[in-house]
């Protein structure tokens, strides 16, 4: 007896749990991000105009519509927010999709070559559209630049055509392994799971998005990897798109333009690409060479005050624009804990614990605070006093290890009494170029001017 009831328990348990089946259909969030979706657009269509030049775009308005026409229909739906989508055809034999923040998204011959039915093709572009919707790649270069991120988005400087180029100097490009295109594998659950509902929605069955990922899982070797490098298999790929499409309402999937089999005609008659395929700019390696300021000087003009800095070098400002930081891209590295400078000039305001406190004090307190930041900081000499732009200062320098290998890092520091606190300026170069950029510092102080 008491066993008969148990049963009758689990059993409508189990039941329940299909009844609430459909309110188990899952919904995702877009993670923590630091751009905002304009500027997600602004990233695409910049990184779109950068992506057009590495790879052969498809001039075919038959293939191209069709393919735009598929890209549409899903974007249509909900899920896919308000993003303005564009689709083009890569002729690359490689099979492959990609979508850049805030929507354009290139499909390859290879693709479409590839996929059994037009529906497999909806899932696959479903499955980028959900990276855009979701905004995986911005919300992975946020969550890998916390620190520096924020100044650098908040900057005045960042204006149209200018966002790829800065977020460069923290590493973040379109190259290999760039963390805008190849995604975690949470970033690959939610876009199989809601690129599944998407198709589904748009008339395609769901079913078949699996079914490619199965199949070119099962090819493997020669054409498959090229997708599952960006688009790692989260682990049980298929069983939990299966899974999810249990909740999807169930509808007759029906929708097919019927193109497929003449578009594929039309990709196997296009010649092979002329260009090399996606070789994307690598990330500028470190290089003192490279680094190196130029002579020729260029106004700067930040809050309270103004210098000139070499125009080789590139200035990223703060989110309260009151700091900069002027470096050449090849004298910065990225690293989890930031952007680390090894050639270049930091400059913000310090507001010392005690707020009595003089300019010796106040510096005082700084330089103990980058000490217990740097360890394997020292300082060589006492401070000493001086007069930059009309006021006090006072000058200090500081050796720390260099992010070039093998170097001393030398670290003029400047600071000068504000209102507030202190405006600090460090000078950074590796010591074996010291005496050249000392030269140079020394013009970049004669040249500062202060408002405060
Ligand atoms: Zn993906």
């Amino acid at each position: 007896m008491r066993k008969a009831s148990r049963g009758f328990i689990l059993l409508a348990v189990f039941l329940l749990a299909q009844q609430l089946g459909f309110a188990q259909l899952h919904k995702f969030r877009p993670g923590i991000n630091l751009f905002t979706p304009e500027q997600d657009i602004e990233l695409g269509k910049e990184a779109a105009g950068e992506i057009g030049k590495q790879v052969e775009i498809v001039n075919n308005k038959e293939l191209t519509d069709y393919v735009a026409s598929i890209g549409k229909r899903l974007a249509a739906q909900p899920q896919a927010g308000q993003y303005p989508y564009s689709f083009q055809v890569v002729n690359d034999p490689s099979i492959n999709a990609f979508a850049l923040p805030g929507g354009p998204t290139f499909v390859h011959t290879g693709l479409i070559l590839a996929v059994d039915n037009e529906a497999q093709l909806a899932g696959v572009l479903a499955h980028e559209i959900v990276h855009v919707a979701l905004r995986h790649g911005t919300n992975q270069a946020s969550k890998a630049n916390l620190i520096q991120l924020p100044a650098l988005l908040a900057s005045s400087t960042l204006g149209s055509g200018s966002m790829l180029a800065q977020l460069g100097q923290l590493g973040i490009g379109i190259g290999a392994n760039s963390v805008l295109l190849k995604f975690s594998r949470t970033a690959e659950t939610q876009a199989d799971l809601l690129g599944a509902q998407i198709a589904a929605q748009a008339g395609y069955n769901p079913i078949e998005m699996a079914r490619f990922f199965e199949k070119l899982e099962k090819e493997g070797g020669a054409r498959g990897p090229q997708f599952f490098s960006d688009h790692p298999n989260p682990g049980n790929r298929m069983q939990a798109i299966t899974d999810e499409i249990r909740y999807i309402p169930q509808k007759t999937y029906d929708f097919n333009t019927g193109q497929l089999a003449r578009m594929k005609a039309i990709a196997q008659k296009l010649p092979p690409p002329k260009k090399a395929v996606a070789q994307a700019a690598p990330v500028t390696p470190m290089s003192i060479p490279d680094s190196r300021p130029s002579k020729r000087l260029q106004q700067y003009s930040g809050n309270g005050f103004r210098l000139s800095y070499p125009e080789n070098w590139k200035p990223i400002t703060g989110r309260d624009e009151a700091g900069v930081m002027i470096a050449p891209a090849a004298g910065v590295l990225q690293s989890q804990s930031g952007v680390n400078v090894g050639y270049g000039i930091v400059l913000d305001y310090y507001r010392p614990d005690n707020s009595n406190a003089g300019l010796r004090e106040a510096t005082e307190e700084f330089v103990s605070r980058l000490k217990s930041a740097h360890p394997g900081m020292r300082t060589a000499a006492g401070l000493r006093d001086t007069r930059v732009g009309g006021k006090k200062a006072v000058v200090t320098t500081l050796y720390s290890e260099s992010i070039f290998q093998g170097q001393t890092e030398v670290d003029r520091l400047l600071t000068v009494s504000h209102p507030n606190g202190i405006l600090y300026v460090v000078f950074v170069s590796p010591q074996s170029e010291a005496q050249y950029a000392n030269k140079v510092f020394d013009r970049i102080i004669r040249s500062m001017r202060f408002s405060f």
